[in-house]
């Protein structure tokens, strides 16, 4: 990164890398940086942005509500947040009857989501089964968010051990493993938690084996099973939840990303079972479910719920998928596309296309105007804004490809040398 919309040694933390290309703008898919170049957007900030950019119709809404009212404090309601925790708790759950949500709690983000679960599941254990059964289970390369508690059922090491000791008793396990599950799995886990889709870890997909036994366990033993659908969530995999898709039953959803379009507000979708043992006190956040956030969220939610709407997603990450396929052979590499709906992830099946190579090619693809993403270590990341068209789709898998295509002969010409 070169030119003049880069920023060098922001008063930014260093976690946040030492030079930062700077966004002025955008509208629809594409984002304009401060030197007016424009970049198609296939990463959404990281899965956030669904609707794009430009939307008048949120910013009006959003102006709107702050003119009446921007905050009163969960000492009292307002009628957005009403409207959306209603629509939310009346959504198909996955899994039909099993469990039946019935209220919201709304917090700032992702990870806070997961802490509020982990609290709730805790008083849960508590109130079933007394003292002594608290534990955690989380699954290698799951993600679950950087505060102490999501931390400490995040499985990368990198991401934990400059930060211990960090919760007692979490048991990071084998993603997909059953047989680790029925060792580990008894009445002394407060609860599981697990991404449909491994949104950070690799795109990994709950198998329906393992989702069958998690789901049977955790209801032989009355633990509660949370399903973070922070990043799968609303619609990115092609159905509002993505626990559906892969078969999982959960007693407690987390939502978080796309939620309000970008504005930050997260929740947590909470069973009766639950509900009825929280008294004041229990929890609480200041900002959750402010009216602002919650009156773009609800507009967001009804766009998104649409199935209509849902349709295209699945019709659209099709689309990608086969690009991504189609542009695998085309370049003679063997690899695997991974994800669902418009969540997708390209591998390339040999060990010199590793995270550094990945990297190569998202700052190549920076370079020639698409933004691109990395998860796991060494998968590319697709998640484009759900409103991405046809044409868009088409020109980022070819911009992609070229950019594969290049890097891929400069590492024939070395591997020759
Ligand atoms: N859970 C999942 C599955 C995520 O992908 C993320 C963020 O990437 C989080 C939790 C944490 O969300 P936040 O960064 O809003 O705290």
């Amino acid at each position: 990164m070169t030119h003049e919309s880069v920023v060098s040694r922001p008063p930014l933390p260093r976690q946040y890398g030492d030079e930062l290309l700077v966004f002025d703008h955008g509208e629809g898919s594409r984002l304009v940086d401060t030197a007016g170049r424009s970049y198609l957007d296939m990463g959404s900030g990281i899965a956030v942005n669904a609707l794009g950019y430009g939307r008048s119709d949120l910013a009006e809404i959003a102006a709107n509500q702050m003119r009446k009212l921007i905050h009163v404090s969960n000492l009292f309601a307002t009628p957005p947040q009403l409207e959306l925790a209603n629509k939310m708790i009346g959504a198909a759950i996955p899994g039909g009857s099993h469990a039946s949500f019935e209220a919201v709690h709304f917090g700032n983000s992702g990870a806070e989501a997961n802490e509020t679960a982990m609290k709730y599941a805790r008083l849960y254990a508590l109130n079933r089964r007394g003292r002594g059964h608290h534990r955690f289970i989380a699954f290698s390369n799951g993600f679950h968010g950087r505060t102490m508690g999501a931390l400490s059922v995040t499985a990368n090491p990198a991401y934990r051990e400059p930060f211990g000791p960090l919760i007692p008793d979490s048991l990071i396990l084998p993603f997909n493993d059953i047989q680790a599950l029925e060792d580990q799995l008894d009445e002394t886990v407060a609860a599981v938690i697990i991404e449909p889709i491994q949104g950070e870890g690799g795109l990994n997909i709950v198998s329906g084996a393992f989702a069958k036994a998690l789901n049977s366990l955790c209801r032989k033993h009355d633990v509660l099973l949370i399903s973070d659908e922070v990043q799968t969530g609303m619609g990115r995999c092609g159905a509002m939840f993505a626990s559906g898709l892969v078969g999982l039953e959960p007693d407690i959803i987390t939502l978080a990303k796309p939620l309000a379009g970008g504005l930050p507000l997260s929740a947590v979708l909470v069973p009766a079972n639950v509900n009825a043992l929280l008294k004041p006190g229990h929890h609480a956040t200041t900002f959750g479910g402010g009216p602002v956030t919650t009156a773009v969220a609800s507009a967001v939610w009804d766009i998104l719920s649409d199935p209509a709407f849902l349709a295209e997603i699945r019709r659209k990450g099709e689309l990608l998928e086969s690009l991504l396929a189609s542009g695998l052979e085309s370049i003679g590499v063997a690899g695997e596309v991974r994800g669902a709906g418009l969540l997708r992830g390209l591998r390339l099946n040999d060990a010199c296309y590793d995270g550094v190579w990945c990297s190569a090619v998202i700052a190549a693809a920076r370079d020639s105007g698409l933004i691109i993403l990395k998860t796991g270590a060494d998968v590319l990341r697709l998640a484009p804004p759900l409103v991405i068209n046809d044409d868009e789709i088409a020109e980022g898998a070819a911009i992609l490809f070229d950019i594969i295509k290049k890097l891929t002969n400069i590492k024939g010409q070395n591997n020759e040398k």
